[in-house]
C-alpha cells in the first residue's frame, strides 16, 4: 500500500482522508492517506521520510504552505508565482512542490462552464486562497479583477492588484462573477455572509470556496436571486485529484470529481 498524507498544524476536521480514499476507490490506486499534524520543528523529519521513499507524497495546509518551499529542490512555476506549495512529491530523486489549489479552482470554473476570460470579477478576502484564485483569474485573462478587504491596502498588492474597502462594493457594480475566499459563513457561523444580499448586484455567478456547509448564506442568497451558485467542494475534490495525478504520474478523468461530489453531497449532481 502506498503511503500519502496531509501536513498541517490542526487537522482533526480535515476531509482529505475521506476524499483521497474515494479517489483510491475510483482509480484503483492502492493507497493509504494519513494526517500528519505537527509543529514546524518536526517537518524536516517528515520531508526526510519522503526523500527515503517511506511516504510517496504529501499535501500541505495552513500554516505551512509557505515555509515548506525552502525545504524543496524544485518548485513548479505556478507555486512559485503564487508563493505557496500544497503538494510535495519525489520526482527523479528531487523533492518537487506544486500548487494544486490553482488547478482545483481552474477545474471548478471549467466543470461549470464559467468563462472568466474578459469578465469583471470581484474577489472577497486577501488570504492564501485569494492569492491562488487571483493568479488563476489573471492567467485566464479576466478583464478586471477587484479585491475587497477589511483592511484595504494600496502598497501590499496581490499579483499587482491593490485591495478596496467593502464600502466600495455597492449594488450598482458591474461584476459578472463574485468569488468569496474569506471564511465568513463557514460552520458553525452559518448565518453570516461576507456581503449583503444587495451587493450581489447583477453578477451572474457567485462562487464560495467554503465547503462546510455545502451552501453558505452567500450562496443561498445568490440562489434566491436566480444566480449560478458554486460551492468550494468542487475545488477541494479537484485539488486532491490533481495531487493524486502528480503523485502517481497519471491522468484521472473529470468524471471522478463529479462522482465524488455526488457521493459526498448525498446525490446532488454537479451543475
Ligand atoms: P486565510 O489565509 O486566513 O485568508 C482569509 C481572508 O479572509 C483573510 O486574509 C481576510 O482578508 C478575510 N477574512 C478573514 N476573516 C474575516 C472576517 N471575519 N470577515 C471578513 N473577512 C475575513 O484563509 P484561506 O486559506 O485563504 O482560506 C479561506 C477560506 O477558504 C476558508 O474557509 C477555507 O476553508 C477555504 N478554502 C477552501 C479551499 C477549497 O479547496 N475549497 C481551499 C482553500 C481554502 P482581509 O483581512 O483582507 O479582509
Amino acid at each position: 500500500m502506498i503511503q500519502f498524507g496531509l501536513l498541517g498544524k490542526t487537522l482533526s476536521h480535515s476531509m482529505s482522508p475521506q476524499i483521497h480514499s474515494m479517489i483510491f476507490k475510483h482509480t484503483k490506486i492502492s493507497g493509504n492517506y494519513k494526517l500528519f499534524p505537527m509543529e514546524a520543528k518536526n517537518i524536516p523529519n517528515l520531508i526526510n521520510d519522503i526523500r527515503q521513499g517511506k511516504i510517496k507524497g504529501i499535501n500541505v495546509t495552513i500554516p505551512y504552505k509557505e515555509i515548506v518551499i525552502d525545504m524543496l529542490d524544485e518548485v513548479s512555476k505556478e507555486a512559485i508565482e503564487i508563493g505557496a506549495v500544497n503538494t510535495i512529491c519525489l520526482v527523479d530523486n528531487k523533492l518537487v512542490g506544486y500548487n494544486t489549489d490553482y488547478f482545483g479552482f481552474r477545474k471548478t470554473l471549467s466543470l461549470h462552464n464559467v468563462v472568466a476570460k474578459d469578465k469583471q470579477i470581484a474577489v472577497l478576502g486577501t488570504g492564501g486562497s485569494a492569492k491562488s484564485i487571483v493568479y488563476v483569474l489573471k492567467s485566464i485573462q479576466a478583464k478586471k479583477i477587484a479585491i475587497y478587504s477589511r483592511t484595504p491596502n494600496t502598497t501590499e498588492k496581490i499579483h499587482g492588484i491593490a485591495s478596496l474597502p467593502y464600502t466600495a462594493l455597492d449594488s450598482k457594480h458591474n461584476y459578472d462573477i463574485i468569488v468569496n475566499t474569506t471564511p465568513v459563513g463557514m460552520f458553525p457561523k452559518v448565518d453570516n455572509s461576507p456581503i449583503d444580499k444587495r451587493a450581489l448586484g447583477n453578477a451572474k455567478t457567485i462562487i464560495d470556496i467554503i465547503y462546510n456547509p455545502f451552501y453558505t448564506k452567500l450562496l443561498l442568497d445568490a440562489k434566491t436571486k436566480g444566480k449560478i451558485s458554486i460551492n468550494g467542494m468542487y475545488m477541494l475534490i479537484a485539488q486532491a485529484v490533481k495531487a493524486q495525478e502528480i503523485f502517481n504520474n497519471m491522468t484521472i478523468d473529470d468524471d471522478v470529481i463529479k462522482e465524488i461530489y455526488f457521493e459526498l453531497t448525498g446525490g446532488e449532481a454537479i451543475g
